[in-house]
């Protein structure tokens, strides 16, 4: 799974990286930092938690296949 993060919609209040810590990261302003440039499978179901739960829409899922590497 690949998460894109819009830092130009991200408002910064940190819905997504309170619900979704091993996915999500916060930088110095508050705003969203991706952890993972691939998601590994077992934190799919946070991601997916986190990118929904952002109402700027700043977060989208842009490949849900499972990473091997
Ligand atoms: S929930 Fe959305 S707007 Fe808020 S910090 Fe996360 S990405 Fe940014």
């Amino acid at each position: 799974m690949k998460i894109r993060l819009d830092p130009e919609r991200c408002t910064g209040h940190g819905r997504c990286y309170v619900l979704a810590p091993e996915v999500f990261d916060e930088d110095d302003a508050g705003r969203c930092v991706l952890k993972h440039a691939a998601v590994p499978s077992e934190l799919h179901e946070q991601a997916r938690k986190g990118v929904e739960s952002c109402p700027e829409h700043a977060l989208v899922i842009e490949e849900t296949g499972a990473v091997t590497s």
